[in-house]
């Protein structure tokens, strides 16, 4: 019984982004979402040219941090694990974020590759447009040419699968 109880507080506590106890804020970064570790992850110095090229950028890619596994901290709707983010209506649990134009953060599954999970072509859209003032934290509901079906994101994610990724 003692033992249900505790990894039923555990669930609970899993499962939501807000606490109720105060926590103190050590870093503003990761109090509003920026998660993760730059680690080079097999492949991924690769599939960040790729998709950033493919976008038409020219310059350096932005950095990317990995959030692993072990350091999710949130289900979504789905059930999807994922960590803490400050959305436009409050605390949300995603497996991507992106604040800034050089920098995402995203989750990692070993064995997965980048382009049947598909967070990292997602995470360097929003880049992107942010670097060309387009800020569509909506994903334009998955329609046009950058988010919808056959357009730039998709055209990113094939090439990163045609290239093993
Ligand atoms: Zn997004």
């Amino acid at each position: 019984m003692k033992s249900f109880l505790i990894s039923f507080a555990f669930t609970l506590a899993f499962a939501s982004c807000v606490s109720d106890v105060p926590q103190p804020v050590k870093d503003i970064g990761e109090a509003i979402g920026i998660k993760g570790k730059e680690i080079d992850e097999p492949g991924l110095e690769k599939a960040k040219w790729f998709v950033w090229s493919e976008y038409g950028e020219t310059s350096v890619p932005p950095k990317v941090l990995i959030v692993e596994e072990k350091d999710f901290e949130c289900q979504d709707e789905r059930g999807h694990g994922g960590f803490c983010v400050i959305l436009k209506d409050g605390m949300g649990c995603r497996q991507g974020y992106t604040l800034s134009p050089f920098e995402v953060s995203i989750a990692y599954y070993p064995g997965r590759s980048f382009s049947e999970v598909g967070i990292l072509a997602h995470e360097y859209m929003h880049a992107h447009q942010s670097r060309h003032g387009v800020f569509q934290a909506d994903h334009n509901n998955f329609q046009g040419q950058d988010w919808g079906a056959g357009g730039l994101m998709d055209r990113a994610n094939k090439l990163l699968k045609e290239n093993g990724l």
